[in-house]
């Protein structure tokens, strides 16, 4: 039978870890954690994910600042926010959110974060170290993954994991990370050109969908016994919610589910250990710089 890894429950049980260990801190008079976010625009997903990051930090007693911009904000005035974000020694680490408006070159921009307070772990001196096998601040999505993996104990070592996208966020660390020691997958990455994918994804003993396409996995596509982690969020109209929408994920849970040995509910299964693993990274830039 299909069990589930709760993404949603593992999330507060380390929520809970962190916040001893900031009470610890503050008790013993040193500043709490500070986790800054900058969001330009008014887009509602990223709104939506700002807010949430924000509410987490709170609930761990991290200091927590939104820096909100408008559409109409230059590159030159959001590198200049991002300076002034490197060089404030009251924030540990900062975020900024994406996507950008169109205007603006996002990969300049992440280029500009010092690495010290990348707490995403996006820009190419982390990412350099993350490949190198080196201490670095991980992206946190893929960290998510991983910590679900581990602290479930499911047994990764040798096993065949196919990855289904290759962004820079999700399925890029995703694949390198499973691929290196502690985890020592044997690995395969799926893309937009990848030929005869169904022949790939049955193979997988893990299988990690980050495609962006609603429900796109099919019960065929996976082998018995598999470990599915669906990292995919789609918000489908829906009206018999209170809200009109209901979150569905990349996999058609209601048919894969079945054949699997372990599952990500979506939502509930990855999603929440993202924000989790960027309070983790927080509290780490946070000790680094008390060092
Ligand atoms: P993306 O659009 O940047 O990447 C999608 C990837 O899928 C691309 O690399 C592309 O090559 C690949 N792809 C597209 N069509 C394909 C096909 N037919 N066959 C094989 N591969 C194909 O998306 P992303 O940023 O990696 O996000 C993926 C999904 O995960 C989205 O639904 C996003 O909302 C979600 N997401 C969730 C979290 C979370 O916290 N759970 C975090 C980030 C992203």
């Amino acid at each position: 039978m299909v069990q589930i890894l709760d993404g949603k429950a593992m999330a507060l049980q380390i929520k809970d870890e962190i916040a001893n260990e900031v009470r610890a801190l503050t008790a013993q008079g040193h500043r709490a954690p500070h986790l800054a976010a900058v969001i330009v625009g008014t887009d509602g997903a990223s709104q939506t994910y700002v807010a949430n990051k924000e509410k987490s930090s709170h609930e761990v007693g991290f200091t927590s600042s939104v820096y909100r911009m408008p559409e109409s904000t230059t590159e030159a005035q959001l590198l200049e926010t991002i300076e002034f974000l490197n060089n404030d020694p009251d924030i540990d680490g900062f975020i900024v959110q994406l996507p950008l408006p169109k205007h603006i070159n996002e990969q300049k921009v992440i280029n500009a974060i010092s690495p010290d307070k990348d707490v995403d772990g996006f820009t190419p001196i982390n990412i350099g170290r993350m490949v190198l096998g080196e201490e670095c601040f991980v992206p946190a999505t893929p960290m998510g993954i991983c910590t679900l993996l581990k602290r479930y104990g499911i047994e990764t070592a040798g096993k065949h994991c196919v990855v289904i996208g290759r962004s820079n966020i999700v399925g890029t660390p995703a694949a390198n990370l499973l691929s290196r020691k502690g985890f020592d997958c044997t690995v395969t990455m799926c893309h937009s050109k990848t030929r005869n994918l169904a022949e790939l994804t049955r193979q997988a003993d893990i299988l990690v969908v980050a495609i962006g396409k609603p429900e796109f996995v099919t019960a065929d596509m996976v082998k018995e016994g598999a470990t599915v982690i669906d990292v995919g969020i789609h918000r489908i109209p829906d009206e018999s919610k209170k809200s009109g929408y209901r979150i569905i994920g990349d996999v058609k849970h209601s048919e894969v589910d079945a054949k699997c040995s372990w599952t990500t509910p979506v939502p509930g299964g990855v999603g929440p250990l993202t924000i989790v693993s960027l309070l983790q990274n927080t509290l780490q830039a946070y000790k680094r710089m008390s060092n």
